[in-house]
């Protein structure tokens, strides 16, 4: 379950965390010690091939067709074993180390694609989440252009996930970066759409072309009185901005069931599969890609 913010914005600063988590000198000593353990291991992961990408199917909630696929990092450290990503992405972006593997994310994430439709498998459009640190880098637009190019990849087969708080930051400084983003060509999507701090005024601005319903609120169809309503105005309120609606975290078959019913274009989730390596994704996509529908641009 992602109970843990992981992209850097929304954590707590880290001396904050530590005094709240525990009193206790030797536990805090211990924290310390660990913090500093896997930042020294994070630094070579990269270059020791301990990083990789899995990949967790989208599909159209209408047909239950392959729609795309979110690319997710997980770091198999030979001691460790795999270490979660709300554990080791708050330390990436604490010291840095986000962009650089950030990068690598990309880069790889359209390697993978662009071979998947040489190997002839229909094409379909990979999500790569987006940490404020990188958005925040003045050459980021040129490092999505360098990733596509050097991996042969149409732009219109990569979508950028970024939180509601990247997007909204500072609208005159990193709207522009954004038009920069959508020359190219990639799609834009808000990431964890409903959890932060939203400003209605300045999603009809941004140039997104997806809106990710957060895990709470899936998960809040059945359980929570008045979440169905508060979906139902988020699709509306998506739809009336031109704006496709991917659902997050569906486990159920009553909460896709819901959701089709409420109109939700894409859902994702343990239903259909957790995240998975790119070898075994490729099952899913023999099984289940098909022509994607019309999307209307933006
Ligand atoms: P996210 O982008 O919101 O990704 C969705 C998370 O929900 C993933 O957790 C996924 O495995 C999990 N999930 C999938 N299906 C279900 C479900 O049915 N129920 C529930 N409860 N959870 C589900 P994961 O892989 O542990 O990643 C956690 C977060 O780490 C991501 O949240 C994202 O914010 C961050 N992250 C992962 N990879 C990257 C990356 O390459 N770069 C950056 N900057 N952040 C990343
Ligand atoms: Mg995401
Ligand atoms: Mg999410």
């Amino acid at each position: 379950m992602k109970s843990t913010r992981t992209r850097g914005e929304e954590t707590e600063p880290r001396s904050i965390a530590l005094a709240a988590s525990d009193d206790q000198p030797d536990t805090r000593l211990a924290e310390e010690r660990e913090h500093r353990y896997l930042e020294e291991q994070l630094r070579g992961a990269l270059e020791r091939g301990e990083l990789s990408l899995y990949y967790q199917p989208q599909f159209e909630v209408r047909t239950v067709r392959l729609a795309g696929s979110e690319a997710l990092l997980r770091w198999n450290h030979p001691v460790r074993g795999m270490i979660s990503p709300a554990q080791f992405i708050p330390i990436a972006e604490e010291s840095g180390l986000i962009v650089p593997i950030g990068t690598w994310v990309l880069q790889e994430a359209c390697r993978q694609n662009y071979l998947w439709q040489q190997a002839g498998y229909d094409p379909i459009r990979v999500a790569v989440n987006i940490s404020a640190q990188q958005f925040a880098q003045v050459d980021f637009s040129s490092t999505v252009a360098k990733a596509l190019a050097a991996s042969g990849l149409d732009a219109r087969y990569l979508e950028l996930e970024m939180t509601e708080m990247v997007l909204m930051r500072d609208i005159r400084i990193f709207g522009p970066r954004l038009a920069n983003l959508k020359t190219l060509g990639v799609q834009l999507s808000m990431d964890d759409f409903g959890s932060g701090a939203l400003s209605l005024p300045e999603l009809v601005r941004l140039p997104v072309d997806s809106l990710k319903i957060d895990v709470p609120f899936v998960r809040g169809l059945n359980e929570t009185p008045g979440t169905l309503r508060l979906v139902n105005a988020i699709v509306a309120l998506g739809h009336s901005l031109g704006m496709n609606l991917i659902a997050e975290g569906v486990e159920t078959e009553e909460q896709l069931e819901q959701l089709r019913q409420l109109g939700c274009d894409k859902a994702q989730g343990y239903l259909f599969s957790a995240a998975v390596s790119a070898n075994d994704s490729e099952d899913y996509q023999r099984l289940t890609a098909g022509p994607p529908e019309q999307e209307e641009p933006r």
